[in-house]
């Protein structure tokens, strides 16, 4: 082809004929659908084109109350059914959102901006695999903690972030329900949709009224569940500064709580590494959902002698990159969350090119309406720069160089955080070597951003403590004796 000649894809947009969002949507307290004490109901808006989704409840301190006393009330008859009749309900969740896949696709991606490639064939699925996985535990948690009495908590107060609302749902609800404690749930306020869709869901299958609570509202709603007197558990994903003001709150009381919070995580190619995979990996590990993941692979570090051509091969992957409509089946970098994060990401840009580092950008057109950041990197950067330091959460990576094992070690240890990591070398030895030093909850072996149901998943240091998925994930909902 001519060098100069342009060429393009030709549009594959999924359809949203078949999605239903309703017009305006309440609170889901007691199985029963309940108007806001507020009055409030806010803007769901979608980040690819500005456009008015829907409107969510504010729910208040009466509201939250409600929801807790729902909870509470339901609790006794739930922990006490037999657990094979609870791995029935649970079961069911999961089969219901398997049928309504598509729809639930397409709404993830139209209230978050993440391209329809990814909500179609990771975050639903995986949604569904974790109630899957959960509902086959709940008869069998003698075999789980084994010699010991396994009891639930009582009441999960459960707050999750914006960047993955479905599956964090899921994370959270499923091992709550298998091991007999009831649940208020509040999504983050961008992207409150698909919990509302799951909210529906509960209902079709008759889940016993109250064991699952759904209140929609912002920062206040869920300050007010972790304050509220009558919880016994909160599962918490989201930032490490609102992590900490729930650690702070919880003090000295006997909440149990799980923080699961940010990360700036290390993506480290060695020398002896297959070179164009690991390429894809830095390009999944920093761009899979626009970078909004708490273990992206934000900083990269490339041994020296090989620094120029995984370089020159990445720049060269960059401009590949299709960025756009989410809900095109081409795109491969979707749109930016919210406004706030967009302003966030290029104030971090900004910071990026006053500090002195050097910046690539691909040129690429990006819809003139909408959040929308073009794949960014960062050379010339050392550890003390803010962009290496601190969590940007878009798309953006700094990569950095390094001659030696305990050089690289050391500088992906300097960080606050200690959420993921990722090897990439064909020595199996250096893997483990490897996975041994580096303080990180999770660490990849030459792929990156790979979860499973039954794979433990959650930080050290400031990325927060406790662990979902696997068997851990039940263990952080019981109390065993
Ligand atoms: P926030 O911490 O701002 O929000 C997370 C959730 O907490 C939202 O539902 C939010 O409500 C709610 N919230 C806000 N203030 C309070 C408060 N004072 N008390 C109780 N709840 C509150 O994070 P973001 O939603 O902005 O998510 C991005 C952050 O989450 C990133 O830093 C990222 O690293 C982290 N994260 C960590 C993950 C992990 O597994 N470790 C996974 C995903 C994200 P509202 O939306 O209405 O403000």
């Amino acid at each position: 082809m001519n060098k100069k000649e342009k060429w393009s894809l030709s549009p594959s947009l999924e359809s949203t004929q078949h999605v239903s969002i309703q017009k305006q949507y309440s609170l889901y307290i007691n199985g029963k659908w309940v108007k806001p004490n507020s009055g409030i109901y806010f803007p769901s808006i979608n980040p690819a084109d500005e456009s008015h989704l829907s409107s969510v409840a504010h729910a208040n301190e009466k509201d939250v109350d409600l929801a807790v006393k729902a909870a509470r009330a339901a609790f006794p008859s739930w922990s006490k059914l037999a657990p094979s009749e609870r791995a029935k309900y649970i079961y069911r969740i999961a089969r219901v959102m398997q049928e309504k896949s598509r729809e639930l696709a397409v709404v993830e991606t139209l209230d978050g901006g993440k391209p329809i490639r990814e909500s179609r064939d990771i975050d639903i699925p995986l949604a569904c695999n974790h109630f899957f996985y959960y509902a086959g535990w709940a008869d069998k948690l003698c075999y789980a903690f084994p010699n010991r009495k396994v009891e639930p908590l009582g009441v999960a107060a459960q707050i999750i972030p914006w960047n993955f609302p479905l599956l964090m749902a899921a994370w959270k609800i499923a091992p709550a329900l298998a091991t007999g404690n009831t649940v208020v749930l509040k999504p983050a306020e961008s992207t409150s949709l698909t919990a509302l869709k799951l909210a529906e869901i509960i209902d079709e299958i008759g889940l016993p009224k109250g064991v699952v609570n759904i209140i929609t509202g912002f920062g206040d709603t869920g300050a007010a569940l972790v304050n509220h007197p009558d919880v016994n558990k909160i599962a918490f994903t989201g930032s490490t500064q609102v992590g900490k003001i729930i650690q702070k709150a919880i003090v000295g009381t006997s909440k149990k709580a799980t923080l699961e919070l940010g990360g700036k995580s290390a993506n480290i190619i060695f020398d002896d590494a297959p070179i164009d995979q690991a390429v894809e990996g830095i390009v999944n590990g920093i761009f899979f959902n626009q970078g909004h993941v708490c273990c992206a692979g934000s900083r990269l570090f490339v041994q020296e002698n090989i620094a120029d051509k995984v370089i020159r091969k990445l720049k060269l992957r960059l401009k590949s990159l299709y960025v756009g409509n989410p809900l095109d089946k081409n795109t491969d970098i979707g749109a930016i969350n919210s406004k706030e994060q967009l302003e966030i990401i290029k104030s971090f840009i900004s910071v990026g090119k006053k500090e002195g580092a050097e910046i690539y950008q691909p040129t690429c057109e990006i819809p003139k309406k909408g959040y929308y950041c073009p794949p960014t990197l960062f050379l010339n950067v050392a550890q003390s720069h803010t962009i290496v330091q601190e969590e940007i959460f878009g798309p953006v990576l700094t990569i950095q160089t390094f001659r030696t094992i305990d050089e690289v070690i050391q500088k992906a240890n300097n960080t606050p955080y200690g959420l993921a990591a990722g090897v990439w070398t064909d020595k199996g030895s250096r893997i483990f070597n490897l996975t041994t030093k580096l303080k990180a909850g999770v660490v990849w072996a030459n792929t990156y951003n790979k979860f499973d149901p039954t794979s433990p998943f959650g930080g050290y240091k400031e990325s927060g403590f406790g662990r979902e998925g696997g068997l851990h994930g039940l263990a952080a909902y019981t109390k065993l004796s």
